[in-house]
């Protein structure tokens, strides 16, 4: 069996974000998902001869926009290559891409693992063009082609190799996820492949300073089948080399079935691709001015929002966390607080427990909530100035998230107010003391146990709408 205390993994990450512009990169097409094959494959996305690319200009600013989150130099100068390869889903035969002058230059991105800050180079971000799908469902032996895909923008963001565990690069890659969407440059869905990964890793004995040689595992689509690829290649490769054989700088596919990475094809170098510059599109200029009104209208970034929700709101670092993990949470929390106009803290607390559990159970996004944060305040406000219980404010809940009621007219149609009225209270307890006089005896005898059985007695009695507190004290008095 390997020892993994000897050895070391290095882990650099290529990540292709689709960026969520209207068109495509070089024409007018649309990118919508989902179309039927090949309604949304113009003639540039089809690469007919003698037709002219045009550069999307909100594709360039939404790499600026990336480049400015990420402290990375942005490129004054940049220019498009042509990367030649034969594919049958690349009918001009190259694709456009950035080699030698990408748009965004070093940058960072800052993750947490194990309660530890590490920070994470990003080389190089670069504009290109997406390939469409070869479709090898109902073709019987033949292969269809959908280039609707073809064309599609897409930024790659490729780190430096500075991740040392899959743990890390699951880390890196959830911050960068949480990152395009709280920019609103790329939609996220994994599933559609709007954001999808390759992963480099190489070992090498702890101690030493060079690299050992790396393969490089294609379009991982989930953070689980990352962590999953990364883990199982670094133990081929350390076996591999205990074994006395050698790592070939190769590309591997991860199969999740089995959960392991095979051979694809040994890696190409560049000079393969025979890169040289697009004739067809001019170099693009990023000015001071653009920058500057990026970088001023750059939305608050999570880590920022973080920070202010611990302040203004004083929440707890895994509330602040779970609020701020999309921007959309974290907006329908402070709608929230701002129309309850109650305790912050009881509005998180019933945003990450029940409201998130009933999403989670649902597979529904906080925009997608039944409930939207006017309704879900008025709740939050019942219970805060005491009018329903925590117990209560479950039941409103469910009719909340069933109907369309506000809190307040659930409550009084239901009536399901809580009884702070004592002297109702106190009738109650009466007739529960001489129904039990056993067990009234056994508390006054010392088994203390037998106050929680009066306690749920009278609130079964009063269907739950007993003021816990009022209840506790009447009880108390009249036990002794
Ligand atoms: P290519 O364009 O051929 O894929 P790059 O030099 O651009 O090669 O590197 C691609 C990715 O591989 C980068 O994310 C980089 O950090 C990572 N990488 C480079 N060398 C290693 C290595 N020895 N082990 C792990 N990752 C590496
Ligand atoms: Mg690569």
């Amino acid at each position: 069996m390997t020892t993994n205390t000897q050895w070391e993994a290095v882990i650099g990450l290529e990540i292709h974000t689709q960026l969520a512009t209207k068109t495509k990169i070089f024409s007018g097409a649309s990118t919508t998902y989902g179309a039927e094959p090949n309604t949304q494959a113009c003639i540039i996305s089809l690469g007919m001869p003698g037709v002219l690319p045009v550069l999307n200009e909100d594709a360039v600013r939404k790499a600026v926009i990336f480049g400015t989150a990420i402290n990375a130099e942005i490129a004054p100068y940049s220019i498009f290559a042509r990367k030649n390869y034969f594919y049958p889903d690349l009918p001009k035969g190259y694709q456009i891409s950035q080699f030698e002058l990408p748009i965004v230059g070093k940058g960072f991105l800052d993750i947490e693992v194990d309660g530890e800050t590490k920070r994470i180079g990003v080389t190089r971000a670069h504009l290109e063009e997406d390939a469409g799908k070869s479709l090898h469902e109902n073709f019987h032996g033949s292969t269809g082609i959908d280039l609707n895909r073809a064309g599609t923008p897409l930024l790659e963001i490729v780190s430096e190799p500075d991740m040392r565990s899959a743990k890390e690069a699951v880390a890196y890659m959830k911050k960068l996820h949480e990152l395009v969407r709280y920019l609103e440059i790329c939609d996220g869905n994994m599933q559609e492949g709007s954001f999808r990964c390759d992963a480099n890793v190489s070992v090498r004995p702890k101690g030493q300073a060079e690299f050992g040689t790396r393969a490089e595992i294609k379009n991982i689509n989930s953070f689980k089948f990352v962590e999953k690829a990364i883990n199982h290649e670094i133990e081929r490769q350390i076996e591999l080399i205990e074994d006395g054989g050698k790592v070939v700088q190769e590309t591997r596919l991860y199969d999740s079935v089995k959960d392991e990475t095979r051979s694809m094809r040994s890696k190409e170098e560049a000079n393969d691709y025979r890169y040289f510059p697009d004739p067809d599109l001019l170099p693009v200029f990023v000015s001071e001015e653009l920058k500057n009104e990026i970088r001023s209208n750059l939305p608050e970034l999570p880590e920022a929002k973080k920070v202010r929700f611990k302040t203004d709101y004083k929440l707890n670092d895994e509330a602040a966390t779970i609020l701020t993990s999309s921007r959309d949470l974290a907006s329908y929390f402070e709608n929230v607080v701002k129309a309850a106009n109650c305790d912050s803290v009881l509005c998180a607390n019933w945003i990450t427990g029940e409201l998130s559990a009933a999403l989670n159970r649902a597979d529904l996004e906080i925009t997608m909530s039944p409930i939207n944060a006017e309704r879900f305040a008025g709740l939050v406000a019942r219970l805060s100035d005491d009018t329903i219980s925590g117990k209560i404010a479950k039941q409103v809940f469910e009719f909340l998230w069933n109907g369309t009621e506000s809190a307040d007219e659930i409550i009084e149609a239901k009536g399901l107010k809580q009884i702070t009225d004592t002297g109702a209270i106190e009738a109650i307890i009466d007739t529960i003391l001489a129904a039990n006089e056993k067990q009234a005896q056994q508390y006054r005898d010392g088994n203390e146990k037998m106050f929680g059985f009066f306690v749920g007695q009278v609130m079964k009695a009063m269907q739950g709408k007993g003021n816990p507190a009022e209840i506790n004290k009447i009880l108390k008095a009249k036990l002794t």
